[in-house]
């Protein structure tokens, strides 16, 4: 008999996508599980637009189908992603990278991200497992080998086998469980929002590193694009507080009229970016899942990505050891978890970081080595196909 308020076998701390996609993905075990996230129930209902487009991967579609979410987002909000072209500086010069024709499949299909959640909180919300405990954060996390005991801001107590951080790149609970992270606060933001434009996007995406700035535009619909801009913080912020007319003057000029005339087709979304790397994957009685875990640089559109594959792995752990009436939080098995996210995620991970170092710099050394650089991968095939297959994984 338990003591406490209320007892699971696993808590999920967050229900952000990663969080959602995890908990969906235990549904239909006899596992008990609750969800505990900081905002209302009718935000995660009605999850506002919040400017993210997420370049989804093949198998990131695959799993979302396998939850029964892919298809209750409407085909209007999917933009299929033919091609991506890089550009550097004012060189006319661009690095492309084509989705294969023979197969006829796209790079990555684009979401926005509000729609995902969306999705995963209708099928998360279909069954009577998990429990959703909206409106409270995690104020407490003790771990032992026996167990967690979860407390939450309005008091209330929850013990449960193994609990499970998805609670954002900063994560408070990563901290209370004593985890460490290598977190980089780049002093940089990115600045989001939707242009209806003149100009045909052939829904190929422009990823623009200019002098000072990096200018994204992803396809999103016909005739329109997500703009999203990358500047010091300070100069993001100075653009937010513009009215919309002298907003689209800036826009307008910044992107030297590579879409032709411009109108804004939505609010605009700043993000500082930061990225994470967690010490450890788990704790014992405790592991990490998405952002938690690991937090990308949106450059390379791999975060939600990693977040879903790593769910699904722990998710498939604990749903064997369940099945064969092991322990769901047996360290060997979290240790396995925490192996696989790390050799799987650190390629990307590094090689992102990289990119942002050199095409954030303004040195004469660094500008011309992107320049050498994208020269060079378009002369060689083998560097090119490495790079689509990480794009596409
Ligand atoms: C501009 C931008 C563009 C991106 N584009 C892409 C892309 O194209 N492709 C891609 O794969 N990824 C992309 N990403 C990354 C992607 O958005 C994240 O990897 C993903 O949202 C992580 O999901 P998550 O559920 O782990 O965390 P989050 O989305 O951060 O959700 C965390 C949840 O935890 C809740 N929470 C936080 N603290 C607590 C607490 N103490 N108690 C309870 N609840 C709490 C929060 O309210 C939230 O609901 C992009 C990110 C940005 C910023």
């Amino acid at each position: 008999m338990c003591s406490l308020n209320r007892c699971f076998d696993i808590v999920v701390v967050g229900a952000g996508p990663v969080g959602l996609s995890f908990a969906a993905s235990l549904a239909q075990s006899q596992l008990e599980v609750a969800v505990v996230e900081q905002n209302s129930i009718d935000r995660l209902a009605n999850a506002p637009f919040d400017g993210r487009e997420i370049a989804l991967t093949s198998a990131s579609i695959r799993i979302l189908r396998q939850l029964g979410a892919w298809d209750t987002i409407p085909a209007s909000e999917k933009s299929p992603l033919y091609g991506a072209r890089v550009l550097n500086g004012s060189s006319t010069f661009a690095l492309r990278f084509d989705a294969p024709r023979a197969s006829g499949e796209p790079l990555g299909i684009l979401v926005p991200n509000c729609h995902i959640r969306d999705a995963l909180f209708k099928v998360v919300r279909l069954g009577d497992e998990p429990l959703l405990l909206c409106g409270h954060s995690v104020v407490r996390a003790t771990t032992s080998h026996k167990g967690a005991v979860i407390t939450l801001s309005d008091g209330m107590q929850l013990s449960a086998r193994l609990v499970v951080a998805a609670d954002s790149r900063l994560s408070p609970t990563r901290d209370l469980l004593g985890i460490g992270a290598d977190i980089n606060r780049l002093g940089h933001s990115m600045l989001i929002c939707r242009v209806r434009h003149e100009g045909a996007h052939h829904q190929v995406a422009t990823e623009w590193f200019d002098h000072h700035q990096t200018i994204a535009m992803l396809p999103v619909g016909e005739g329109m694009s997500s703009l999203l801009l990358t500047l010091p913080s300070s100069e993001a912020d100075r653009l937010l507080a513009f009215n919309d007319d002298l907003f689209l003057l800036e826009l307008t000029n910044r992107c030297r009229g590579r879409l032709g005339k411009m109108e804004l087709a939505s609010n605009r979304h700043t993000y500082p970016l930061v990225t994470t790397w967690a010490h450890k994957f788990k704790a014992p009685s405790a592991a990490l899942i998405g952002d938690a875990a690991i937090g990308m640089h949106p450059v390379t559109a791999h975060g939600f990505n990693i977040g879903l594959s790593s769910q699904k792995q722990l998710a498939d752990a604990i749903l064997t050891a369940s099945r064969h009436g092991r322990d769901i939080a047996d360290p060997a098995m979290l240790h396995r978890y925490e192996r696989w996210l790390r050799l799987s995620a650190a390629p990307l991970y590094h090689a992102t970081n990289i990119l942002v170092g050199l095409y954030s710099s303004e040195q004469p050394v660094a500008r011309l080595a992107r320049h050498a650089g994208l020269r060079f991968a378009q002369h060689a095939p083998l560097v090119r196909h490495v790079i689509s297959a990480m794009l596409k994984r």
